[in-house]
């Protein structure tokens, strides 16, 4: 029996996803799980979750905090071209502080809705210089009580036509970026971008986060490019794509072969159905498709894929609750995935599988990893997304980060 008079905390009456259906006690020792058992006896302080589910937080791979909260500083017409116009002429009106105040709003409503591991990208470019990093690396800093924050520094502008950006991007890697992304489709050379990229990646060892095959032209594809060069620098395992709306214009047949292709390479998938909802088939008056990604077809081949929040209250997506709960029933919504083992897939791809993207060696409510854990309202992982339960409590590192209360009914009388 292990030594329990140490034990902080224990969080009890749990139910794990993907374990039986009996309820499990966890106790945190120093900030990290030292045992997970039923009906632990010890006089330490406890919590009662009630035999609801716990998660170890919901992981994000992909948001951009640095350009959320600005829609009353644009106009736009719908369009994703419109959209990089819009948000490039308001980004050379950024600050530090505005970036700042701006991520710390967006981030505080992902902790409070359970997030526990987040991928920002952040634009670099000669007109914002690295003022948005530098703000982002401040929130990275003064939120680490509450989540831990990976910045992914890329050129959304394009590198190849932009001078200036690459040795602005070279700098930033030098100051500490966790990784470094791709736009391929916005530059002059799109495969260009991508073989620099790859360069500047190996340069410091960091892994890559490209957005990719953002249209709905099935007739040509930046993936196969992308898969080629992860192959030809042994880089699988290492690089993620975004967006790759592509993928949900193409037959069976089609589809198939490129799964096996991403899966063969190593190359992850991220999904990230509200802004892909929002900008894709603006050309169709009627029969709009909805060009969504199957991500969850791409499981079943062998890929790794998450679904993630992307923009927030922005031209590339006017809405915004940072839930990945939300997400999740999003996405199952849309994608036609309605059977129990798809929801729960749907929950995996804002959980465990994002884990797997981000190479998180801690993530998981295993015994001797950070205490992370948020008690969703709900017993079972597939109902919680099909009733986008709510987040009521979460750890970090076995500290409290947040709680929100139940909803009470006040019947008359
Ligand atoms: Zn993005």
């Amino acid at each position: 029996m292990p030594d329990r008079s140490m034990t902080d905390l224990i969080l009890r009456n749990t139910r794990l996803a993907g374990g039986d259906d009996a309820t499990v006690d966890i106790a945190i020792v120093n900030g990290k799980i030292a045992e997970i058992a039923r009906a632990i006896s010890s006089d330490a302080p406890f919590e009662d979750a009630g035999g609801r589910l716990v998660v170890p937080g919901f992981v994000d791979t992909h948001i951009h905090l640095d350009k959320s909260c600005i829609l009353d500083r644009c106009r736009s017409d719908g369009s994703l071209q419109d959209a990089i116009a819009e948000v490039a002429a308001a980004k050379r009106a950024f600050t530090e502080e505005d970036v700042y105040a701006r991520g710390r709003r967006t981030l505080e409503k992902a902790i409070v809705q359970g997030t526990t591991r987040m991928r920002t990208h952040v634009e670099v470019d000669p007109r914002i210089g690295l003022r948005s990093f530098e703000a982002i690396r401040r929130l990275q800093k003064d939120y680490e009580w509450a989540i831990d924050l990976e910045i992914c520094v890329f050129p959304q502008e394009g590198l190849l036509n932009d001078p200036g950006t690459d040795e602005l991007l070279v700098r930033a890697c030098e100051r500490g970026a966790d990784l470094i992304g791709g736009c391929p489709y916005t530059d002059s050379k799109p495969h260009g971008q991508i073989a620099r990229i790859f360069e500047i990646a190996r340069r410091f060892g960091i892994d890559i986060d490209f957005h990719l095959d953002f249209d709905l032209d099935a007739s040509w594809m930046d993936l196969e490019e992308v898969c080629r060069q992860t192959k030809a620098h042994g880089y699988g395992g290492r690089v993620a794509i975004g967006h790759v709306t592509k993928l949900s214009a193409l037959p069976p047949a089609r589809f198939e072969e490129t799964a096996r292709r991403l899966a063969d390479a190593g190359v992850a998938v991220t999904v990230l159905p509200a802004t892909d909802l929002f900008l894709m088939g603006r050309a169709h008056d009627h029969n709009v498709p909805r060009g969504v990604a199957p991500a969850h077809k791409l499981l079943a081949h062998g890929v790794t894929c998450s679904l993630a929040t992307n923009n927030v209250l922005n031209p590339f997506t006017p809405f915004g609750d940072c839930s990945l709960v939300r997400m999740a029933n999003l996405y199952a919504n849309v994608a036609h995935a309605g059977q129990p083992r798809q929801l729960s897939a749907c929950l995996d791809m804002v959980t465990t599988l994002p884990a797997k993207l981000m190479n998180l060696k801690d993530y998981g409510i295993v015994v001797g990893n950070p205490a992370d854990l948020v008690v969703l309202d709900n017993r079972d992982p597939a109902m919680a997304v099909a009733e986008l339960s709510q987040p009521l409590l979460g750890f970090k590192r076995g500290r409290r980060s947040f709680s929100r209360a139940l909803p009470v009914l006040n019947p008359p009388g």
